[in-house]
């Protein structure tokens, strides 16, 4: 990486994204789908923007923000907890809010919850009172107490919070959980949400007042069409004139749909763009209320 690329000319945007992990992967793609590419350097670290001036830094996701707020970095593809983590914590210092979440990108979702002993009878919050709980998020957490109106001991730890209770190093825990296994495996449940969070596209607090601004501007409208495209469907079918007022109500979260007569037939031929998820369910309502050669089609591109 040379020193001109860090923090050198503003007529590059510089995106930075998790090098490897949960994020790395799905970042990548979605950030390829908006028809970025890039020229690899060596180490891999700095990936040299090809059909757009915008660049990829290869980082620890806990790195992203503060890459961010120093300006090494104009945008970061970041799990919300950990962006909201440090901008609360930025926050208490006066130096917030440092960060803007532009856009949630659909994948990486989580939720941060409190988890307690799975013995345990849960009673609410109020349960918390005087208790330790470990987390890697105390910002958050510490947040969500004094909301709450709760004391309670906030034990910091990196990593392998959930097996704090197991070491007596707690009560409670405040982690990430997806599935709950990793909860169950350790005897422990989920008890309430502080935070439900997901892959976001963060950036400064302040928009850019040079030509990143445009770039900026460009990735984001793309990158709403690909976000908008993921869950659409092109439906297709054919109905009978009098059935396509009943027809119309079932397609799910349509666009005004395209109707074309058929050639010698008193029928139509219908195209919907459909945003909302259309399952063998919908469909086959639709079958019942007249339609005819339904037909699932995926869209590969979408620019409003
Ligand atoms: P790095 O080496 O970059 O610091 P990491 O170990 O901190 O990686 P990952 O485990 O890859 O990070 O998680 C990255 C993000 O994925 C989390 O911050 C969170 O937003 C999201 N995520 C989704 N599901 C989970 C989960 N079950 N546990 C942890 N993180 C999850
Ligand atoms: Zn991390």
């Amino acid at each position: 990486m040379s020193k001109q690329n860090i923090g050198g000319g503003r007529d590059r945007l510089r995106i930075a994204i998790q090098k490897s992990g949960r994020l790395a992967e799905p970042a990548r793609a979605l950030l390829t789908a908006c028809g970025l590419s890039w020229r690899e350097s060596r180490d891999r670290l700095f990936c040299y923007g090809e059909s757009l001036p915008i660049d990829l830094l290869l980082v620890r996701d806990d790195d992203i923000p503060g890459l961010i707020r120093d300006g090494v970095c104009d945008l970061g593809v970041v799990g919300r907890n950990v962006l909201v983590e440090q901008d609360i914590a930025l926050t208490r210092t006066g130096a917030g809010p440092a960060f803007a979440e532009l856009r949630a990108l659909g994948f990486g979702a989580c939720r941060l919850d409190i988890a307690v002993p799975d013995t345990w009878d849960w009673q609410g919050p109020p349960q918390l009172a005087g208790l330790r709980i470990a987390t890697s998020y105390p910002a958050i957490l510490q947040r969500w107490l004094d909301d709450q109106g709760i004391e309670a001991g906030v034990v910091e730890l990196s990593g392998s919070v959930e097996i704090a209770p197991k070491l007596g190093q707690a009560e409670v825990i405040c982690d990430l959980v997806s599935s709950g296994a990793t909860l169950a495996a350790n005897q422990l449940r989920p008890a309430t949400t502080l935070l439900q969070s997901e892959a976001v596209l963060a950036g400064p607090a302040h928009a850019f007042d040079d030509a990143r601004g445009a770039l900026a501007e460009l990735l984001l409208r793309r990158l709403d069409g690909v976000l908008r495209m993921r869950n659409s469907k092109l439906l297709m079918f054919q109905a009978a004139r009098d059935d396509v007022p009943a027809l119309l109500p079932l397609l799910p979260d349509a666009e005004s749909p395209t109707v074309m007569r058929l050639d010698g037939d008193d029928g139509l031929a219908l195209q919907a763009l459909c945003h909302g998820a259309v399952t063998w369910q919908r469909l086959e309502e639709l079958k019942r209320a007249g339609a005819r050669g339904l037909m699932v089609v995926p869209v590969e591109g979408m620019l409003a």
